[in-house]
């Protein structure tokens, strides 16, 4: 059976992965756990999300589907936290994971749905399933059993000791930089290089110590063994669709809707400019329309890279459509427009510059006697590369595909 559930936790604390992570543990003696748990993360533009927009399932052989209900409603009842004003879990149990199953999946990671169309699947499908308050954690739950995972990494979370929820978490930050020295490319995002930063452990008061997240199981726990830290409750190793750009389609410039997220063609019509915050905004178009792209101020040092962008470079750019802008996740730089300034000329005989003549004069060179009109065009330098650059770890989403991921001569990953 595949059990999946979702919004289960709230600001003020707890966590899906931990639940399912509690529950794994307590149906191990009623059946086996067949491959790795999935953290499967929807589409980021979601309304109601605690935090990530995470969602879990995991598939469970066993024939004592009554006692595995009662103990997965159980768990569910225990450790949601109710008194949450967003917080309405969603528990699914399915035989099976079909076709339509997956078309759901694939819509709630690129679309905003209603609770009413995770339902009406479930009905026509006959799936067992349990929504308590308004429900909407079948949305996620039923997208998480659903899920296929064509591209896929992996992530360990490791779980706190129930004593230390709410207090600062105990890490050795030396460590977690040794860690990322030792296997970084095969782990990414555990620290931000650039902005000097551990980034790989929230600061909430939720249950998670901390998330390796990689390519490789193995590198995983090479670093998980690296880093010194209170002791972990517990750990687990997750299959995700995170750092897959599952939540990116291809599109139009002029043809996007809004929460929903994008790869765009086109060329910069106007270059960035800064509003107060540090916040940058500048106009992609391509034959028929134009589109606003934003890189916020947590976008940090990406932004230096978006400030030398001119009209006429031609760009891929990928993010997430709110209120009518696209949020950068990262862009390709296809190709870069050619930039002139005007110079003093040169004389043509002694190749120094000249010196104005006086004003409407044009230029001289006292020493050669020699005379020009006016200034002349020359192409200057652009000072970057084509290709792809990103945002920082410390700015990332669960969802995008970091260029660490990517490879060729043409990729910057931020490191
Ligand atoms: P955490 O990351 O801490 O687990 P969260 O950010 O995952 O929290 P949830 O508490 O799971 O947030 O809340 C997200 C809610 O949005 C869930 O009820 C989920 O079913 C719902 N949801 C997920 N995807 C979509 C979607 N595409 N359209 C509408 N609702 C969605």
């Amino acid at each position: 059976m595949f059990i999946g559930i979702d919004d289960t936790d709230s600001e003020k604390g707890l966590c899906t992965t931990y639940l399912a992570a509690v529950l794994m543990e307590r149906l191990e003696p009623y059946g086996t756990i067949i491959g790795l748990p999935r953290l499967i993360r929807l589409n980021p533009c979601a309304r109601f999300k605690t935090r990530g927009n995470a969602a879990l399932a995991f598939r469970l052989e066993s024939n004592r589907l009554d006692e595995v209900k009662e103990i997965a409603l159980k768990t569910v009842l225990e450790l949601s936290d109710f008194t949450g004003r967003n917080t309405n879990p969603g528990l699914v149990i399915a035989e099976e994971v079909t076709a339509r199953m997956t078309a759901f999946y694939r819509s709630a990671v690129t679309e905003i749905l209603e609770i009413e169309e995770a339902r009406r699947l479930l009905d026509e499908l006959g799936i067992w399933h349990r929504g308590f308050k308004k429900g909407r954690g079948l949305i996620g739950a039923l997208a998480a059993v659903g899920a296929e995972l064509p591209d896929f990494t992996y992530e360990l979370i490791a779980y706190r000791e129930r004593k230390c929820w709410g207090t600062p978490r105990v890490i050795d930050p030396a460590s977690v930089w040794k860690a990322d020295a030792l296997t970084y490319p095969q782990t990414w995002d555990t620290v931000d290089h650039h902005n000097s930063r551990v980034v790989f452990a929230p600061h909430s008061g939720d249950p998670v110590l901390f998330g390796i997240r990689g390519s490789d199981p193995g590198a995983i726990e090479e670093a998980f063994q690296t880093i010194k830290s209170e002791p972990a409750e517990r750990r687990v190793l997750y299959l995700t669709n995170q750092g897959t750009d599952a939540h990116i389609l291809a599109g139009e410039v002029g043809d996007t809707l809004d929460s929903q997220s994008y790869r765009l063609h086109g060329r910069v019509a106007e270059a960035a400019t800064a509003i107060a915050g540090g916040h940058l905004f500048f106009v992609l178009q391509n034959e028929t329309a134009r589109l606003k792209c934003a890189a916020f101020e947590p976008t940090k040092n990406f932004r230096e890279i978006v400030l030398r962008l001119i009209p006429g470079d031609e760009l891929e750019v990928y993010g997430s459509v709110r209120e009518g802008s696209l949020n950068l996740e990262k862009i390709n730089i296809l190709r870069l427009a050619e930039q002139e300034e005007m110079t003093v000329p040169l004389c043509p005989q002694c190749q120094r510059g000249m010196e104005s003549a006086g004003r409407g004069q044009g230029y001289r060179c006292r020493r050669c006697k020699t005379k020009s009109i006016g200034r002349e065009r020359k192409v200057k330098s652009r000072d970057m590369e084509k290709g792809f650059y990103e945002v920082p770890p410390c700015a990332r989403r669960h969802l995008s595909k970091p260029l660490v991921r990517l490879s060729g001569e043409l990729v910057h990953p931020s490191r």
